[in-house]
């Protein structure tokens, strides 16, 4: 709370002189805070739907002679399964991320590919929603990075768009290069984000509206490790939302140059 904390040891020299050493110790409190906050939400989060599948388990026991209630507590325990299946997937990943070094395969990544297998995957989602993911841009960009996690970046990011969208509208995925960026921009028709909750969203287990993420079978954690992702290769993640008009999320990465140089370039 603005006081600043610091860690003092003292060393002797020599018989006569001691030197005094100041640690500033504010921001290993404040990373030491938010992993407690971090793990008593882990723990709020997991007994949520751990709670729901021993009740829905004892419900159905109770209407064992009853096949189509039988039927529908074994549907909804299969979705609460899901749900606490995603929500340690998330959790473990967002962990893994925490620790220093978490781009273990780092090499120059073409960003075409890491757009078209995020796209390819989400499409799933989209047509059982009639959403149409129109996919595009600037071809031959590259960064510095880690495939596998880039493409869990934008997937998230396309999860969202799907998620927070009705049926019938259409998601924009494209890439374009800005300086010494890469762009990566995800465009929803969706119902778009207060610009009081703009910056709260990238925090982890927020949500603007608990019931609806919940029904998405979201978790929570989808834009904060979008965020981490982001911050690991260098770049940052942006938004720009209206209700009600729908939401553009940039993913901006710093470039590793253009597969192809044209002649000027070269010259
Ligand atoms: P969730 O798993 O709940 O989607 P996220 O971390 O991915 O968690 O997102 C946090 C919150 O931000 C969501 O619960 C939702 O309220 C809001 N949000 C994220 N993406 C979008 C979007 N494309 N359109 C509208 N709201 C969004």
């Amino acid at each position: 709370r603005g006081r600043v904390m610091v860690q003092v040891r003292v060393a002797r020299l020599d018989s006569d002189h001691v030197v005094v050493l100041g640690e500033d110790r504010t921001e290993a409190r404040r990373v030491e805070a938010i992993r407690r906050d971090f793990a008593v939400n882990v723990s709020h989060e997991l007994k949520t739907p751990v709670g729901a599948i021993s009740l829905l388990a004892e419900t159905m026991q109770d209407a064992a002679d009853d096949p189509e209630a039988v039927r529908h507590f074994a549907g909804r325990m299969q979705q609460e399964s899901t749900r606490l299946g995603a929500l340690v997937h998330e959790i473990i990943e967002l962990s893994r991320l925490q620790v220093a070094g978490a781009l273990t395969e780092i090499g120059v990544i073409e960003v075409d590919e890491v757009v078209a297998e995020a796209a390819d995957r989400a499409r799933v989602v989209a047509q059982a929603k009639e959403i149409t993911l129109d996919v595009g841009g600037e071809p031959g960009l590259r960064v510095f990075g880690d495939h596998a996690l880039l493409v869990t970046a934008v997937r998230n990011l396309l999860d969202n768009a799907v998620a927070y969208s009705g049926s019938n509208t259409r998601i924009g995925l494209g890439v374009r290069s800005a300086g010494d960026l890469v762009e990566i921009v995800v465009v929803d028709q969706g119902i778009g984000i207060d610009a009081s909750q703009q910056a709260r969203i990238f925090e982890r287990f927020y949500r603007v509206d608990p019931a609806r993420s919940r029904d998405t079978g979201g978790t929570g954690l989808g834009l904060s490790i979008v965020k981490h992702i982001a911050s690991d290769h260098g770049g940052d993640v942006r938004i720009w939302s209206e209700p009600g008009r729908g939401s553009t999320f940039t993913l901006r990465i710093p470039s590793a140059g253009a597969e192809h140089t044209s002649p000027e370039e070269d010259a």
